[in-house]
């Protein structure tokens, strides 16, 4: 009987396609996670992989690699990639991985069972894994925008109010330092920390959302790095194409800097994350993954005074199929609808999120599949989450300070028209906001 291998974190995917492929003769076997589907693969050498790409635990660019690395164990394994990003850029970096073809999600089960039967010549047996939630805890809980912008640094007199530093935000909440991402932003941030903790050994740990370059950038200008005293956890998922340690190191290479990371002397960590939710201390952790091109995390932490979601870079599933094509199918329209409402669900109810809304809804139509969103969507999605505030983010370079505000006051006029509660500000360098049952705004650099 031929054997084929599901790797896939959703659940009701794997169940639905699994009911087919029995049906048409298949043994199946199930992983919700990279690791666990390597595991399986090795064990019972099954014809056929069908994987995600977004996943907890290894990746599916990584699963590919993985499996083809074991020509002699796997000599004839078939592997198709399963997912919902429907960027060229994912297919070609999975192409390239090993995969032999590259199918996005819906799926129509017969077209598949079809491809299945051609791609090899058909059962049961299955394993499954859990994986569990969160955790709270105490103390007041603060947030600073240290870098808004999205894409390169842009300085400038048209740029002051909001700022023109790429992406960087702090936390500090239940003794812990959080930092999201380490734009440019992140070196004003180490001067700070620096004048604060003077003698004192500080304690950071970064959040690395996806190692596009506006968000590793400042890193080596992060000079709590350079002091032995300090301990600098680096936090994030694997890339698409190269470990989490391997692109943040390669940006210092000497061709391009020159102090390698191996050589900065502060006590740096870098840790790739198996999981989808873990602590930072008493910070519960979550995370998920965003439409956007290659490996893109989204976190929300959970702290004792609240829960703070930080989602950039991400275009929402449904404009971005509904854009791309002239018509699309009624299964392609809920697939779509279906993952904005899990990414809806991961925010709802949050106290701040943070959300990519780098074009306004013109300029987004001519940059659909760039994996940004438009402020309108963004304004929809937290609306529909239900969370309390909302903070544009990641604004696009080409915006001037006049431009961000209008986009701002068009927000607050969707949300009016919805008789939405919702309160949308634009973030900016020095905002600094703490977190209490009625949230209130520190004066900022401004
Ligand atoms: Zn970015
Ligand atoms: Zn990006």
């Amino acid at each position: 009987m031929k054997t084929v291998l599901l790797i896939d974190d959703d659940k009701s995917f794997r169940e639905a396609l699994s009911h087919w492929l029995i049906d048409n003769g298949w043994r199946v076997l199930q992983a919700e996670d990279g690791e666990l589907g390597l595991q399986l693969a090795m064990e019972h050498q099954p014809d056929v992989v069908l994987c995600d790409l977004l996943m907890p635990r290894c990746n599916g660019f990584q699963v590919c690699r993985s499996l083809r690395a074991q020509k002699e164990r796997l000599p004839k394994i078939k592997i198709f990639v399963t997912t919902g990003s429907a960027y060229s850029t994912d297919r070609l970096n999975a192409l390239e991985s090993g995969a032999d073809d590259y199918l996005v999600k819906p799926i129509r089960p017969n077209d598949l069972v079809a491809l299945l039967d051609l791609a090899v010549g058909s059962g049961s047996g299955k394993v499954s894994v859990k994986a569990d939630p969160s955790n709270v805890s105490t103390a007041p809980t603060r947030l600073k925008f240290w870098g808004v912008r999205g894409s390169i640094p842009t300085p400038g007199p048209d740029t002051v109010f909001y700022g023109g530093n790429t992406s960087c935000v702090e936390v500090r909440a239940d003794r812990e330092i959080i930092v999201f991402d380490a734009g440019s932003g992140i070196r004003p941030l180490g001067v700070a920390l620096n004048e604060e903790f003077k003698d004192t050994p500080v304690n950071v740990t970064l959040l690395i959302s996806h190692t596009h370059w506006d968000h590793i950038q400042g890193f080596p200008f992060f000079s709590p790095a350079y002091n032995p005293k300090n301990q600098i956890k680096i936090l994030g998922f694997e890339g698409a194409r190269k470990g989490l340690e391997n692109i943040l190191s390669s940006q210092m290479e000497s061709s391009y800097f020159p102090v390698s990371m191996g050589e900065m002397p502060g006590n740096i960590s870098i840790q790739e994350l198996k999981d989808s939710s873990f602590n930072i201390g008493q910070v519960g952790v979550q995370a998920v993954f965003l439409n956007h091109p290659g490996i893109c995390t989204g976190y929300r932490i959970f702290t004792s005074e609240g829960s703070i979601c930080y989602m950039t870079d991400f275009e929402l599933f449904q404009r971005m199929r509904s854009g791309k094509a002239e018509r699309i199918s009624d299964e392609e329209e809920r697939f779509a609808r279906l993952q904005d409402e899990r990414l809806a669900l991961f925010a709802e109810g949050a106290d701040v999120l943070i959300m990519d809304a780098q074009y306004d809804a013109a300029e987004y139509n001519t940059h659909i599949g760039w994996g940004h969103n438009c402020v309108d969507d963004s304004v929809a999605f937290a609306i529909d989450a239900k969370v309390k505030r909302l903070f544009l983010f990641h604004h696009d370079p080409d915006h001037n300070d006049e431009k961000i505000s209008r986009l701002v006051a068009s927000a607050r006029g969707q949300v009016a028209a919805k008789g939405s509660d919702l309160i949308v500000e634009a973030a900016r360098e020095g905002l600094e906001i703490i977190l209490d049952a009625k949230p209130a705004i520190l004066p900022g650099k401004g």
